[in-house]
């Protein structure tokens, strides 16, 4: 009844997403405030009229919107249903095994394997140092391989390596080979790579609108780097679906990209709320791994991962754990308003 490539799958398993909204969600990297209110202005003027028709199938208006904020053509922009999506078409486009083996950090996001499962890509993840961060020159002894990934900040451990450690991998990687940035937490910390993207072909930045922008729910993700590898995701979307984009998401994340004062303002005031709450638990006895994202990750000695999520899901507080060796003791917890970070540290200063 099923293809033999059924088989082979592994689905990814998303953070849960109770609808009864009785938590405190603090477990999917979510934004605790609300997008630009510039698009409800625009919402009330849209004529539903338009959805009659198809969505623009390359979605010129938003990849112009986004070539000028980010101060790049739009022929460098790539626009899909999420990240995840890009990220999909990415692993299709660029790894093939017969190249040699994709190479990622041992704990990254961990739909690359997923992924990897999908399109029948052979991969190697690689150690982190001693203080979990992405081990460049690990990456780089590799070989040979047909592509590199990592995030960058990297979840889940929250660390960002510098524009110059990139550099150097981009330098001595050779340029025929893609090397992908996900920059899905880059707007909360750390040095874009987008900056390297004229001087290597071969670079890929992607990011998504899902976290700095409070926009998880609208599906928008993008790449950029040079036109060769945006014609070529190109190719694999008209492949598949020509229209991952609909028109209501284009026209929301043009406005939303758009009022970059505001979503960078959100996020300084998600960048103030970690920096005391990450001083706080480590004041409770916590190790915190230094955080360039919108999450911490971090650990209590004494207790398992598991151990913190149940307890405090008892306590109607969602935190999300990962029950793989190697940081199996720690949670990951998204940060929220300083009310909810509150709530969360009287509970923590109770219960552990
Ligand atoms: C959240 C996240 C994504 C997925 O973002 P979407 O645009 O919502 O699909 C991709 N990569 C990393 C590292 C993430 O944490």
């Amino acid at each position: 009844m099923f293809s033999a490539r059924l088989k082979r799958l592994r689905p990814y398993v998303p953070g849960e997403q109770p609808q009864d909204k009785t938590y405190l969600k603090l477990n999917t990297n979510e934004s605790p405030y609300p997008p630009s209110p510039k698009i409800k202005a625009m919402m009330a003027d849209f004529d539903l009229g338009q959805l009659r028709r198809y969505c623009d199938p390359e979605a010129e208006a938003l990849r112009t919107q986004i070539a000028e904020t980010y101060s790049i053509t739009k022929a460098e922009v790539f626009v899909g249903n999420g990240s995840d999506e890009v990220l999909a078409f990415c692993f299709y486009a660029f790894f093939d095994s017969a190249k040699g083996k994709l190479c990622f950090p041992e704990f990254t996001y961990s739909f690359y394997p997923v992924y990897c499962d999908l399109f029948d890509i052979a991969y190697q993840k690689v150690p982190l140092n001693d203080d979990f961060s992405v081990d460049v020159d690990a990456l780089l002894a590799q070989r040979p391989s047909c592509g590199i990934i990592f995030a960058n900040p990297n979840a889940p451990t929250g660390i960002c390596i510098s524009l110059k450690q990139i550099g150097r991998l981009l330098k001595n990687y050779p340029d025929d080979r893609i090397v992908v940035v996900d920059e899905a937490y880059i707007d909360f910390g750390g040095e874009s790579a987008l900056a390297l993207v004229p001087d290597f072909p071969n670079l890929v930045v992607v990011r998504t609108l899902s976290k700095s922008m409070s926009l998880a729910g609208l599906r928008l993700g993008f790449v950029m780097a040079q036109k060769p590898l945006i014609d070529a995701l190109s190719a694999v979307k008209n492949s598949f679906n020509s229209y991952p984009v609909d028109t209501l998401a284009q026209n929301i994340a043009r406005v939303a990209i758009a009022d970059e004062t505001y979503w960078r303002d959100m996020c300084q005031k998600v960048i103030a709320t970690r920096d005391s709450f990450a001083t706080r638990l480590t004041e409770n006895g916590w190790e915190v791994l230094p955080s360039a994202t919108n999450f911490v990750f971090a650990r209590k000695p004494g207790f398992s991962g598991k151990d913190i999520y149940l307890t405090l899901k008892e306590k109607g507080i969602l935190v999300r754990y990962f029950d793989t060796e190697g940081i199996k003791d720690y949670v990951r917890i998204t940060i929220g308003t300083p009310a909810e970070m509150d709530r969360l540290l009287d509970q923590i200063s109770t219960c552990f």
